[in-house]
């Protein structure tokens, strides 16, 4: 290291440790009315311990609940000045309030978090200490699913399943939105500029340092879950067409198997029947041939849409406009 870098790294390290850390505590809030004075205190608790060494913010992105949440999150705001409430103008989805919480956050780090308490509170203590120990993404990973409904599981577990199939960075199985992010990660998240996003995919994208912590999910306390069974499937739609071009190249794929079988059944028509004149008795009709000759061109239609997808494929990642690549600043020391 030269003395520069020393000089430079020593000077950054000073500037975070004159001051206390910030970190920030984003939550996406929609209808959660019964559950926000709750986990607002439950905040409070965990994080006072902490305030030696570090100072917090709360930011609640109201998500255009329709219930009486915009009232309680005023009211948290007039109680506590570390909460910073954003509000949206209509329902944008979850996603799209996590990535407003960041676009706004100010601390080292960022903590995302449900606010019905499924992501429980009392692990944010490990969260910080893996991240002072040195990583840059502290995902929470659920180790079962409490009680929720074997229709659920199944749904969850296609949904990895198929997505770790053909995405094209690894998915951590049952890895939640319950995460850390330092403020690398954060700045990093700040520049992608697409619409169509699922955080946990573009936190997965970028890369850098992980660690995990392991929590039991607990049960929804109050309201619903507003994510119902088209969502969810409009989520994984959403997943599976902003992490992989898997699907636009599906029917390229199809089109080579189609054609291939197709064309090996023609010319064993052909060879059998009119070369050799039918020494298996096979007695080809004219409509399977037809048939056969039919699924060769089909074969060669669908050949054709996979290279039309793999034009659209580049649009798309034109269009979607992510960095070529992501610049780390400086390595976050590690404690081990
Ligand atoms: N949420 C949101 N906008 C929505 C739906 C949900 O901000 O359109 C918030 C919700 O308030 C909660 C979190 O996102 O804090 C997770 O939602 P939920 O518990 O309904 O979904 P789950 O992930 O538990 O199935
Ligand atoms: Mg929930």
């Amino acid at each position: 290291m030269t003395i520069l870098t020393k000089l430079s790294h020593l000077g950054s390290r000073s500037a975070a440790t004159s001051g206390k850390q910030k970190i920030s505590i984003i939550v996406p809030v929609y209808n959660e009315e019964r559950s926000l004075p709750m986990m607002h205190e439950q905040l409070q608790a965990v994080t006072t311990p902490l305030t030696k060494t570090y100072s917090f913010e709360y930011i609640y992105v109201n998500d255009g609940s329709s219930d009486t949440s915009p009232g309680v999150l005023a009211s948290l705001e007039s109680q506590d000045k570390a909460v910073r409430v954003l509000e949206f103008s209509r329902n944008f989805g979850k996603e799209i309030a996590v990535t407003a919480g960041l676009h706004a956050s100010t601390g080292q780090a960022a903590i995302i978090m449900d606010a019905d308490m499924q992501h429980p509170v009392a692990l944010l203590p490990e969260f910080i200490a893996k991240w002072e120990a040195g990583a840059e993404v502290v995902v929470g990973v659920r180790k079962r699913y409490g009680k929720e409904s074997s229709q659920k599981r199944f749904h969850s577990w296609l949904f990895y399943k198929l997505l770790s199939k053909i995405s094209d960075v690894p998915v951590t199985p049952r890895a939640t939105d319950y995460r850390l992010l330092d403020r690398e990660v954060v700045d990093a998240f700040n520049q992608l500029s697409e619409r169509n996003r699922i955080t946990r995919g573009l936190v997965d994208w970028l890369g850098f340092q992980r660690e995990y912590v392991y929590f039991e999910s607990a049960d929804r306390l109050y309201g619903q879950v507003s994510y119902k069974f088209g969502k969810l499937v409009g989520l994984a739609v959403n997943s599976f067409v902003s992490l992989s071009l898997f699907p636009l190249r599906f029917a390229g794929w199809l089109g080579i198997a189609i054609t291939l079988l197709s064309g090996l059944a023609g010319i064993f028509i052909i060879v059998e029947d009119f070369l050799l004149n039918d020494p298996l008795g096979l007695k080809f009709s004219g409509p399977a041939m037809l048939a056969v000759l039919n699924m060769f061109w089909i074969g060669i239609v669908l050949i054709a849409i996979g290279l039309v997808a793999l034009y659209i494929a580049s649009i798309h990642s034109e269009v979607i406009n992510r960095p070529l690549y992501v610049l780390r600043k400086h390595r976050r020391p590690r404690a081990s």
